[in-house]
């Protein structure tokens, strides 16, 4: 099932995969927008980014909006790279050189923060097991959502059982690349016409990111149907999502959020 529904909790703004609607009880998966925050410019509003001065407060509010403890936050520092920490594991969050979260522990608010790059999240409803990825270009490409479905079926998740959502980031419409990084996706993956069309005005291509991932993880066995995709593009959205590519670098983060609800 594709694309998201929007959620208003007083201030705060948040978007939810329909993919994991069915398990709103056990699960949290929300992307948060601009709004609802205490950030000043040039990130204002609900600013998820780890430098942000207001952080703290966002997160405060997040949580509350969300229903969850408000300090135990295992947030990713990304780095574009293909390291996937667990929360089990030893480290203690937020995980350094990390792009991707397996959350095999209630009770934690984890993820990724984002601006135009695609999130990719995973649930378990069988394991009780989440996680979350931030794919760039280069992730994409790297196959960042094979990585993470195998490190799931690694600690025991089947394939078969596994929902995921790919997106929302920067659409087609907004994203055009090189001919250096679009020869890049072209050489790896066969299907180039599924997620590569010339820019309009002949510069370079028009890259369909949430495509790949898509592919992606089907190609690690998750079933098509179970994959929701975000549907919608976040520099086009620029009322609710901060733009890395819009707005030149000088922006926020909003955050692709996980967490995983002890039993009752
Ligand atoms: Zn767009």
């Amino acid at each position: 099932m594709d694309g998201m529904y929007k959620e208003a909790v007083g201030e705060i703004l948040l978007y939810r995969w329909k993919i994991f609607r069915p398990w709103e009880q056990e699960m949290t998966a929300v992307l948060t927008t601009r709004h609802g925050g205490a950030s000043k410019a040039p990130g204002a509003g609900l600013n998820m980014g780890l430098g942000d001065e207001a952080v703290e407060e966002n997160r405060r509010r997040v949580a509350a909006a969300l229903g969850l403890p408000e300090n135990r936050w295992a947030m990713c520092r990304q780095v574009h790279g293909l390291r996937i920490r667990a929360l089990s594991g030893k480290e203690e969050p937020p995980f350094a050189d990390c792009d991707g979260v397996i959350i095999d522990e209630p009770g934690w608010i984890s993820g990724v923060q984002l601006a135009d790059c695609h999130p990719v999240l995973l649930y378990d409803p069988v394991n009780h097991v989440a996680a979350a990825a931030h794919a760039g270009w280069r992730g994409t490409l790297s196959e960042i959502p094979r990585l993470l479905t195998e490190q799931m079926v690694e600690r025991g998740s089947r394939p078969a059982n596994l929902y995921a959502a790919a997106g929302p980031g920067i659409g087609q419409c907004c994203y055009t690349v090189g001919e250096d990084v679009a020869a890049l996706f072209a050489d790896k993956f066969a299907d180039r016409g599924s997620f590569l069309v010339p820019a309009a005005d002949g510069a370079g291509w028009q890259l369909n990111l949430e495509e790949i991932n898509v592919q992606s993880l089907r190609a690690a066995g998750v079933p098509p149907g179970q994959i929701g995709r975000g549907g919608l593009c976040t520099a086009c959205n620029l009322k609710d999502f901060y733009s890395h590519r819009r707005e030149h670098g000088l922006t926020g983060r909003y955050a692709a959020l996980m967490a995983v609800h002890a039993p009752n």
